[in-house]
């Protein structure tokens, strides 16, 4: 049977911020936008952020883009590409005055200016004094964001694509991307999306780790995707743990609990960030402060019975100002570990949060990549923006309220140049039926059921893998035994069945499409770990403990065909402004 058709000018896969806000920059020069997104769009994990959106505003204390540039590639631990930071950094005022304009209820100070917060790796006076540079919306900052950027999307008339599941990429011999093929999750109906140019903007794969912050959905989908079109993955093996998450549980105490003046303090009662940062202390960047935590509780300095979480303390702070900064985070707390802020340290230990690493690109969005082992280019037809990208502003360690930031910068990027395209491409290139084959056996291999491995028990061993051979400390013996756990977790995948055909429904299929996404995100993750012998950012290697500029100084790219590693330069110049050459990095 032939399956159906449409087409548009750009296929977006993903309705979180990234996605919405490449898409509202389409529909509004009169592109025709198809929008994918495999749940309703306000769904999206971009809702879940809680903290803010950086940018240079100066609002509260003095601040300027060049600062915020400085503490970015800092903070990236010198891999951040320079050009891309200094044009996220410069734009990001521009950027937050358009939210607001969209209609953004930011939070005020008392002279109706928008309200900035302080977060961790930021200053003033490149490395001075803590600065203030977090635009919030109380603590539901993303979730203001992405309802505003959908109704302005549904106000420009972009078509969108609710609960339909993007399964693979489709390309024509030349390699050119035209479209994918989608299925819609309620019926089981596939669809090819014909389109001139495709986004791809489908967020993080948090999902990988058992205990993370993430959505349930958050599982690599376009990366995957990408690797199965030849694509590699660049800086896998930089996966950001968040300091704060809800001890054994995971869910996320945003940075802005220590930004209002939260600290952490250990069995003794000491308030231990002063060792490790002395300068910025609980406000140091978010791979130090993990580590910190982490090698507390392994000397023994961790709380509670078991002695395996520290505290998270707000209850030197008034009352008042957590309700009105930090309401979601104490009804969090409340719910997930019957606790209230106001009168109770909340126990925390560092979680599963950010993929730093992902789908190559450039500034404008577009997916770069060697093509058949030859020089670097851009992909025909085919853009990234969001967590799912690297572009790479954050290098191997994002500061906390610079991903809100490069979603709406870096969406709003690749919408422009995708515009440039389609003006110079009028016409659909031909996609042969040929062409649909491979993504069509796929699926079809899910469209079976019987007796074999589940995909549930599956998942769940990928995920303790994860977590137990790729954490926060990395040493050469346990990445070892975690490759080939993941790589024979991978193997087991054809004996995978869906059960019984009475009780396959669509999500059946669904959950074991994204547990092939997450096998391969993970083995990305993991093979790229190994490799790096050196600690720099979020990737710490107890065996290499220090940074190693000499020959560690390079991006590394995860080919999937060949299940290989290899590596190309940083872009160290900046656009105008001189390049910040790696010093130590100390808080
Ligand atoms: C709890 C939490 C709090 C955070 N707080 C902050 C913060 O305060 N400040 C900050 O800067 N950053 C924060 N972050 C990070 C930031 O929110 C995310 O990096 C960012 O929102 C990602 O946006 P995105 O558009 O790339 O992807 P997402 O918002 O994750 O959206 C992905 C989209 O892709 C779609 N999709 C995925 N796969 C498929 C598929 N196969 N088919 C169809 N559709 C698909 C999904 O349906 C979804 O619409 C936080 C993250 C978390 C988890």
């Amino acid at each position: 049977m032939t399956v159906p058709r449409r087409q548009f000018d750009t296929l977006i896969i993903g309705a979180g911020g990234g996605g919405l806000r490449a898409a509202l920059q389409l529909s509004r020069a009169e592109a025709h936008v198809a929008v994918v997104s495999k749940v309703f769009p306000t769904r999206s994990h971009t809702v879940a952020a809680q903290g803010g959106v950086n940018a240079a505003l100066a609002n509260v204390r003095p601040d300027n883009w060049h600062w915020h540039m400085f503490d970015t590639v800092k903070g990236s631990d010198y891999l951040g590409d320079q050009d891309a930071i200094e044009y996220m950094c410069r734009a990001a005022p521009k950027a937050v005055y358009e939210l607001e304009h969209f209609g953004v209820p930011f939070s005020r100070l008392d002279n109706g200016k928008i309200y900035q917060r302080q977060f961790g790796g930021q200053s003033m006076n490149f490395g001075g004094e803590q600065a203030a540079r977090t635009c919030a919306a109380a603590d539901r900052t993303g979730h203001a964001i992405l309802h505003s950027l959908y109704q302005q999307n549904i106000r420009a008339k972009t078509h969108f694509f609710d609960e339909y599941f993007a399964i693979d990429l489709l390309h024509n011999r030349e390699g050119s991307i035209l479209g994918a093929l989608v299925l819609n999750i309620a019926n089981g109906e596939k669809l090819v999306i014909e389109a001139k140019t495709t986004l791809l903007a489908t967020g993080g794969a948090g999902q990988i780790f058992r205990t993370n912050t993430n959505a349930l959905i958050n599982t690599g989908d376009g990366m995957a995707m990408a690797l199965r079109a030849g694509i590699p993955l660049q800086d896998m093996e930089f996966f950001q743990f968040h300091p704060t998450g809800i001890a054994g549980k995971g869910m996320l105490l945003s940075e802005g609990a220590r930004g209002e003046g939260g600290y952490l303090i250990n069995s003794e009662g000491e308030r231990f960030m002063e060792r490790y940062a002395p300068h910025a202390r609980d406000l140091a960047s978010r791979d130090v402060v993990s580590r910190a935590i982490v090698t507390e509780i392994r000397e023994g300095r961790g709380c509670g019975p078991n002695r395996d979480h520290v505290l998270l303390t707000l209850t030197h702070l008034d009352a008042d100002v957590i309700r009105k900064r930090l309401p979601a985070i104490r009804d969090l707390v409340l719910t997930f570990a019957n606790t209230d802020l106001c009168d109770e340290p909340v126990p925390v230990f560092p979680t599963a949060h950010y993929t730093m690493g992902g789908i190559p690109t450039n500034r404008f969005g577009e997916v770069v990549a060697p093509i058949e082992q030859g020089p670097e280019e851009p992909i025909p037809g085919l853009y990234a923006a969001g967590e799912c990208a690297c572009v790479s502003v954050h290098g191997g360690n994002r500061l906390g309220g610079n991903s809100l930031l490069d979603i709406i910068v870096f969406g709003r990027a690749a919408g422009n140049r995708i515009i440039q395209h389609l003006d110079e491409n009028r016409y659909h290139q031909p996609l042969a039926d040929d062409c649909l084959e491979p993504a069509l056996q796929r699926l079809a291999r899910w469209e079976q059921t019987g007796d074999g491995e589940s995909v549930d028990v599956l998942r769940r061993e990928l995920t303790v893998a994860m977590e137990e051979h790729c954490g926060v400390f990395r040493t050469e013996e346990v990445l070892n035994k975690g490759v080939e756990k993941v790589i024979a977790l991978q193997q087991r995948m054809p004996d995978v069945r869906l059960r019984d055909h009475s009780q396959v429904f669509n999500t059946a299929r669904i959950e074991a499409l994204e547990l092939e996404n997450l096998m391969d995100v993970a083995v990305a993750t993991m093979m790229s770990a190994q490799r790096r012998q050196e600690s720099r950012g979020a990737h710490s290697r107890i065996d290499f403990p220090e940074r190693d500029d000499v020959n560690w100084l390079r991006h590394s790219l995860y080919h999937k065909t060949t299940q290989s590693v290899d590596y190309k330069p940083v872009r160290m110049k900046p656009l105008t402004v001189d390049t910040f050459p790696p010093k130590p990095r100390s808080y």
